[in-house]
């Protein structure tokens, strides 16, 4: 019976009352697009190029594999938006030919846009690949940076996609506090955001994402982590941008709602999690998401944000 609810509300990730929020599918290859589109994935809101650079520990893929990697993922969105995220490198995802090897606190060092800064010629391949993979398709590519940190990052981002010839948005993950601090700053430079909060509760509670002993701290409803998301959120509002959700906080059925009373977006996830994001969106009012995450910042503890936001959603 379960399964027969949620394949019938499969279409477009919305709230009861048809405020839209866009369900999009975390990829990262080619290999993950059927599951994504089985579970009606409305597009891809986080293409993880790593993958790709992982056969080869000595050098990146060239621009020809690269071309015939993204179109195929591009090729099965062919109305829908596909965002793909450019190489990040380092820390959690290191790579030998990049990363180096010698820093005390990898997390904190040379990762993500800061690799591709100081190896302009593997950003330059990707984003090429990239706009040869897109010629000619309908699809709406949008291409990202992880670790973005300030202004400066995102106009050097900015400045190497259209250096490339790239017709896409340009947008810039919200993964460090500065940037969701000053996400207006930022919004100067780029067309969108979009929240890896993954990484934003590492940065936010200074706790290792790998290290066990401090996944207390790693918890999505933790309130700093909502205050955040609702800083970054109401920053594209004021931009008339968007600002989506990529990381595993979207995954959670009743966070999803949070985040969308929030403000957010969109709402980008493992295909296996969009049935049940959609199906509980459905239920209820964006009225009622914005009093649950209302509820959830007020509270003082991941535990009781989540309880709180279960109250107010199950009208007690
Ligand atoms: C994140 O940090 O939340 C994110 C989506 O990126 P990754 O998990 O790949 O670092
Ligand atoms: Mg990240």
């Amino acid at each position: 019976a379960r399964k027969a609810a949620l394949s019938a509300s499969s279409g477009p990730g919305a709230t009861s009352d048809g405020h839209k929020v866009p369900l999009l599918a975390n990829v990262g290859g080619p290999g993950d697009v059927p599951a994504a589109v089985e579970a009606g994935a409305e597009g891809v809101g986080l293409f993880r190029t790593e993958f790709l650079f992982l056969d080869d520990s000595e050098r990146a893929p060239s621009e020809e594999k690269q071309v015939e990697a993204y179109r195929k993922v591009l090729e099965a969105f062919p109305e829908g938006r596909v965002v793909v995220r450019v190489l990040d490198a380092g820390a959690d995802k290191p790579l030998a030919f990049l990363t180096p090897a010698d820093e005390p606190n990898p997390a904190l060092g040379v990762r993500g846009l800061r690799t591709l800064l100081d190896h302009p010629d593997v950003l330059r391949t990707q984003l090429t690949a990239l706009a040869k993979a897109a010629a000619g398709l309908p699809v709406h590519l949008e291409v990202m940076a992880p670790m973005v940190a300030d202004r400066a990052d995102a106009k050097a981002f900015a400045d190497a996609c259209q250096e490339a010839g790239l017709r896409a948005k340009f947008g810039a993950m919200v993964e460090i506090p500065s940037a969701a601090l000053r996400a207006r700053s930022i919004l100067q430079e780029v067309e969108f955001l979009s929240l890896g909060t993954n990484d934003l509760a590492q940065y936010t509670f200074a706790a290792d994402r790998q290290v066990g002993a401090v996944s207390r701290l790693q918890d999505p409803w933790q309130p700093a982590l909502l205050d955040l998301v609702a800083l970054s959120a109401e920053a594209a509002k004021a931009e008339g941008k968007s600002c989506g959700v990529c990381g595993e906080a979207a995954s959670d059925p009743l966070l999803a709602c949070v985040l969308t009373g929030l403000g957010v977006t969109s709402l980008s996830m493992g295909a296996a999690s969009i049935p049940y994001v959609r199906a509980t969106l459905a239920k209820y009012t964006l009225a009622q998401c914005e009093r649950a995450a209302a509820a959830a910042r007020a509270a003082d503890s991941a535990e009781e944000a989540r309880v709180a936001a279960q109250a107010v959603l199950s009208g007690e």
